[in-house]
């Protein structure tokens, strides 16, 4: 592994390519977000918003996919400022928490909200179908956030889909993904998250249907043209940083966890609606040897909050360890067992990043933390 010399992104992050002297192309986007002329683009949103205002208000103006969380709050307040009248879309997580459902109810002071509560067999098939078959259970979540939001803009003949940051700008990826402005399909199958594996291919899979499948299944391209579909980032319009924003959104009433900060990292403001999200984080570290808390650190390194030492400090503190809370609720959620659990994880476990014994078993610490050979300095 070889880290990024500005933040502490190693290079086994897929899409990350580093610059002759060794920098990464998250750290060249934030200073590409620094150049950006932001009032042009701001003057662009008013455009976006002129063309896209319903004139008789006969009805909503836009589609706000929504998890009730930090960004979506700030999405669906953004929507308002510049004079839309938002429809908010959710999409049940996996296993919700009591925080997450506090700011759901919250951010119904910015528009209507519309929730698909999915048929919790079905999914949970998908689930552990996912964790086994690509290392990831929150895999028929991230098909149902970004399809259902848009197969119901195709049912309400309602255009516009607002999305919030684009992922590739802020956290680093291909030169042509980070200057998009456009969330469709072909985003959704390269970065959304799905790892190869289409939603079609869940049919048999522990007596699942095709019918089982409607809201998971992305609208055809014709019904998208005839609908006329435009999916935006919000971030492309305005400059994205989201301790700033969590610090308005918290003076309408959007609620940061107390105590503890998240399983896996330093703060107290993301993924908090999901009780199992650190599973789905941990693979990630397993897979590539790092993890939230990294990401955590590169966007405050980036944006001038601290400095790479103190970033490395909390790197070691907390990425990457045995999520013990989200495993048990996984546990719980999935009857899997432990045992039955490692054995998926090991197999997804990149043997070449983790210290093993002679006979190539992984070692672990006192408290099941995997070693990474490769020490970030
Ligand atoms: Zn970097």
């Amino acid at each position: 592994m070889r880290y990024c010399k500005k933040c502490v992104m190693p290079d086994t992050k897929p899409d990350l390519s580093f610059d002759k002297e060794g920098v990464c192309d998250a750290c060249s986007s934030a200073e590409l977000k620094n150049t950006i002329d932001w009032k042009a683009r701001e003057t662009e949103f008013e455009v976006l918003v002129r063309t896209f205002k319903n004139k008789d208000s006969s009805k909503y103006d836009c589609i706000i996919p929504v998890s009730g969380g930090k960004d979506s709050h700030y999405q669906a307040y953004m929507a308002r400022q510049y004079g839309l009248n938002p429809l908010l879309v959710h999409f049940e997580p996996t296993m919700r928490t009591e925080l997450g459902l506090k700011n759901l109810e919250n951010i119904r002071q910015f528009g209507d909200v519309v929730e698909l509560r999915k048929n919790p067999e079905v999914y949970k098939k998908m689930g552990i179908e996912g964790f086994r078959r690509v290392g990831d259970h929150e895999w028929p979540n991230h098909i149902g956030i970004f399809t259902f939001p848009v197969r119901l803009a195709v049912a309400y003949k309602i255009p516009l889909i607002i999305w919030g940051e684009n992922s590739q700008l802020e956290y680093g990826g291909p030169k042509a993904a980070r200057m998009k402005n456009t969330l469709d399909r072909r985003w959704l199958e390269e970065f959304g998250g799905l790892l190869g594996l289409r939603v079609e291919d869940m049919v048999g899979v522990e007596g699942i249907t095709k019918s089982n499948l409607a809201p998971y299944l992305y609208p055809t391209d014709e019904e998208l043209k005839a609908a006329g579909i435009t999916g935006v980032f919000l971030g492309y319009y305005f400059k994205w940083d989201a301790r700033p924003q969590v610090e308005l959104m918290q003076k309408y009433g959007f609620s940061v966890k107390d105590g503890d900060p998240v399983e896996g990292t330093y703060t107290n403001y993301e993924n908090l609606d999901e009780a199992t999200v650190a599973v789905h984080d941990y693979l990630k570290f397993v897979k590539f040897g790092f993890c939230r808390a990294t990401d955590h650190v590169c966007l405050d390194i980036r944006n001038g909050r601290i400095t790479r030492e103190e970033g490395i400090a909390l790197v070691k503190q907390y990425d990457g360890k045995r999520p013990h809370k989200g495993i048990a609720d996984f546990l719980k959620y999935s009857g899997m067992t432990e045992t039955e659990f490692d054995t998926i994880v090991d197999s997804f476990t990149d043997k070449a990043l983790f210290v093993t014994d002679e006979s190539g078993k992984l070692l672990r610490d006192g408290s099941g933390n995997l070693q990474l050979k490769e020490k970030l300095i």
